[in-house]
């Protein structure tokens, strides 16, 4: 049987009713027959029925024992980071999603953790980080938003090595296309608000441990800290996921198409898409996952911060706004938007350039997107010449 397939029938059928769709326990308290005895829930923040659901249902995607759902992206990491102490070091992908980046540093180094960030896609980097305190590796694979591929596998075996966990932030690959606990990664988390959810609707996160025990840590620090994701966003993401499989092969056809289209274009430097045999980790892109995905990065041959951001306001279907994943096509400009909290100096050494542009591929036609991108040049090109000619003139 397909993936999807077994997908939309591991969604329970309510036993109760024979409701079809999950049902939404809004609730904060459950009845018990005498102090202790219930029905497996006794508060809301340890559990409730349709977040269990959904934590079921991304367990199984990622082949994990544990799956935990939260508030949001941020809240899973931070879950993830409570596993550590004072002391213990991350080695972590230089290409990090900001928001990680803050919380690593701005929240968890005055607790006395140390971020060592290297370029994973060169497993000798990660071997040179590693000290006798290195607890975490830390992966984004493919990155956001320069789109770089790590080698889960040859990482998990480091990982084992050193006797260190590894995590991935499987957020842009999901589990549709690439499965890090089956490739020998210890934890896999979501913002789910992206494609998992993939409606540009609500706010979630997902953690999914492999190890039971692992997992039952990750499920105390859940209730401890209280992070969790309410019933109403619960039900939303596993409708999100239901179509999981079948949005996202839309994603990769476009995303392929526009990366191929941007790379035939003369107003283009380079096009960042681990589906191009031009990039550099396609070959262990496409070892590790069944498709490239839905985000494709590309700077211009103007390099300057302007030219940039007159591309991001002068699109038509492509809108801008922070977050990808969902129905509609997004644009952003990743040095002055999702990496803005990053220092100028490392956000470049990390390969996001100032004119770098990231576009989230929606379920639009591909050959509307197209056309609106083609457009969108042929604009910047003529405002910039008017431009040109006036001062001139003047
Ligand atoms: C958005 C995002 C996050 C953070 O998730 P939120 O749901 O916004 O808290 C983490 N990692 C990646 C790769 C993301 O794109």
């Amino acid at each position: 049987m397909s993936n999807a397939t077994q997908l939309i029938h591991s969604i329970p059928v309510d036993p109760l009713t024979g409701a079809i769709a999950v049902p939404i326990y809004q609730t904060s308290t459950f009845v018990q027959e005498a102090p202790g005895v219930n029905k497996g829930y006794d508060y809301a923040r340890s559990g409730n029925p349709t977040r269990a659901t959904l934590e079921k249902l991304i367990a199984g995607l990622e082949n994990g024992e544990v799956g935990l759902a939260f508030a949001s992206g941020l809240a899973a990491i931070d879950n993830v980071i409570k596993l550590l102490k004072t002391g213990d070091e991350i080695v972590a992908v230089d290409d990090i999603y900001g928001g990680a980046y803050r919380l690593f540093n701005n929240v968890y180094e005055q607790f006395g953790i140390k971020v060592h960030y290297v370029d994973t896609s060169d497993v000798a980097n990660i071997v040179d980080a590693i000290t006798p305190n290195t607890k975490l590796i830390w992966l984004e694979t493919p990155t956001n938003p320069t789109l770089k591929i790590s080698d889960i596998a040859a990482i998990a075996k480091i990982a084992k090595a050193n006797a260190c966990l590894l995590c991935v932030d499987n957020t842009f690959a999901t589990p549709a296309l690439q499965q890090p606990l089956s490739l020998g990664a210890d934890i896999v988390i979501h913002s789910a608000t992206k494609y998992l959810g993939g409606h540009s609707d609500l706010i979630a996160g997902i953690v999914v441990a492999k190890d039971k025990e692992i997992g039952a840590r990750l499920k105390y620090l859940q209730n401890a800290c209280g992070a969790i994701l309410g019933p109403f966003d619960s039900w939303l993401v596993i409708r999100g996921i239901e179509t999981l499989h079948l949005r996202i092969r839309q994603h990769c056809s476009s995303a392929q198409a526009v990366a191929e289209f941007l790379e035939s274009h003369p107003q283009v430097d380079k096009v960042y898409y681990p589906g191009l045999s031009s990039h550099p980790n396609h070959l262990i892109a496409k070892k590790q996952a069944k498709n490239f995905g839905g985000i494709v990065s590309f700077s211009l041959k103007d390099d300057t911060e302007e030219a940039a951001i007159n591309f991001v306001t002068s699109t038509g279907l492509f809108k801008l706004a922070e977050s990808l994943g969902g129905i509609k096509s997004l644009i952003s400009h990743p040095a002055n938007m999702t990496h803005k909290s990053i220092p100028a100096e490392k956000r470049r050494a990390a390969g996001v350039s100032d004119s770098l542009i990231r576009l989230s591929i929606g379920l639009e036609e591909t050959e509307d997107l197209i056309k609106d991108l083609s457009d969108t040049f042929q604009r910047v090109h003529t405002k910039k010449t008017t431009q040109y000619s006036t001062t001139k003139t003047v």
